[in-house]
């Protein structure tokens, strides 16, 4: 991009988020580089009735058919398209006018939408990390076969990328992602049974969805965070290691063969790698918290703890056993999230939900886009019914 380029279109998939107002927030800053396409929602038609008087989107998609519904009577004077449903989103997203678009909904419910745009050959700057978990190879084809691009947006891959800029594949030996730890870093096992979803909503460094913020409560946000890089980067699951680094200054690092290794850092904030996914290759300025380390004082490293927080593990046992693994592990965690969300399951119970969910699945070892929406539906319904199973137990 530069600054006599014409705007770019965007369109962001899941806008009334955190990532999607995030993202409004970054192109609002610079208006005249950008012209917004479609925004999209599942639900929350206020707010998105507030962001097209706002921001003046070309028009708009909603998931949900009363939300769909009730828009118009929000909005009587929008004289843009108003899609409705799955097929809306997907075509939102695979519209041929799009340059970038923003893959920012939240868990499985992005795939198809996130597929419709790999689809089209768009520029995809993707925050949904579960469309890679569920669907990791087969997105890394589609990417391939109709030219699309992947640009990161979670932190820590933005990171990634922009460390081996200039670098050759086979001069990397290994990526280093860091993890905040979550609010229960210090916490002692035997505390672990007292979490509510209060205290596992106040993460400690980010402001995030609510499903983000369990994610990184039980460290799975990171294991997914290994099986996206994985399929960003092509990377094996072998060369990702994750560390503990509490203050989430350093977002990520890459190790090369001669022992080298570059980080990136900044202050904990998503503007940064959002607006560095609509600017690439280029940067632009940014009005954000200067980072001062001498105020920081230290920047600290831990080994995660795998015992205390078994999201962990599972994410690289699903990760190694390929195939429909990830995406049953996927479902069953949004499950348990839920569930944990609704104070259904305890927290010490999400990982063993997701363990016992993955025994009681089949194995598919190359799923197709449709067998992988029906294994998500079908480990829901599993999930489901052990939860219920669990709680009559418990
Ligand atoms: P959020 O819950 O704040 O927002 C989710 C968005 O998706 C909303 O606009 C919602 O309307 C839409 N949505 C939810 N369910 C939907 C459905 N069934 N159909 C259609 N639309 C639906 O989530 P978030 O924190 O912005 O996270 C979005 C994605 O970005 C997640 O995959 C998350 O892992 C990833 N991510 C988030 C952050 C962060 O700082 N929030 C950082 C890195 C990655
Ligand atoms: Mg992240």
């Amino acid at each position: 991009m530069t600054s006599s380029a014409t705007p770019r279109t965007i369109t962001i998939l899941g806008a009334t988020g955190s990532i999607g107002t995030q993202t409004l927030d970054v192109l609002s800053r610079t208006p005249d580089l950008y012209r917004l396409h479609f925004l999209t929602c599942n639900t929350r038609v206020d707010d998105l009735a507030d962001q097209v008087r706002r921001y003046r989107p070309y028009g708009v998609a909603i998931r949900d058919q009363a939300a769909w519904q009730r828009f118009r009577s929000l909005c009587p004077d929008f004289t843009g398209p108003v899609l409705c449903g799955e097929e809306g989103l997907c075509e939102a997203a695979a519209d041929a006018a799009n340059d970038v678009v923003i893959s920012a909904m939240v868990g499985f419910s992005g795939v198809v939408p996130t597929m419709a745009a790999v689809e089209a050959g768009h520029v995809i700057g993707l925050a949904n990390k579960e469309t890679l978990v569920s669907a990791g190879a087969l997105f890394t084809a589609a990417v391939t076969k109709h030219g699309a691009t992947l640009l990161a947006i979670d932190s820590e891959h933005s990171a990634i990328a922009q460390c081996i800029i200039g670098e050759r594949r086979s001069d990397i030996s290994r990526f280093i992602i860091t993890a905040s730890g979550g609010p229960f870093r210090t916490t002692p096992t035997e505390a672990f049974s007292t979490i509510t979803p209060a205290m596992a909503l106040r993460h400690p460094n980010w402001s995030m969805g609510a499903k983000i913020t369990i994610d990184s409560a039980t460290l799975m946000n990171k294991g997914f965070e290994v099986i996206e890089a994985r399929w960003l980067f092509d990377i094996a699951a072998s060369c990702v290691d994750v560390v503990i680094h509490p203050q989430s200054i350093i977002h990520s690092m890459v190790e090369f063969v001669d022992g080298s290794v570059k980080a990136q850092m900044g202050m904990p904030t998503m503007l940064v790698p959002i607006q560095y996914a609509l600017t690439y290759p280029q940067r632009a300025a940014l009005d954000v918290p200067p980072m001062d380390l001498a105020a920081i004082g230290q920047l600290t490293f831990e080994r995660p703890d795998y015992d205390r927080f078994p999201c962990l593990r599972i994410a690289y046992d699903v990760l190694r056993a390929e195939g429909s693994a990830a995406c049953v592990a996927n479902a069953a965690n949004e499950v348990a999230v839920a569930a944990f969300l609704a104070q259904r399951l305890p927290f010490t119970h999400i990982p063993a939900l997701i363990e016992q969910t993955l025994n009681n699945m089949e194995h598919v070892p190359y799923p197709s886009l449709a067998d992988v929406v029906a294994i998500d539906a079908e480990a829901r319904a599993r999930a489901s019914s052990l939860l219920t199973a669990m709680s009559h137990t418990a």
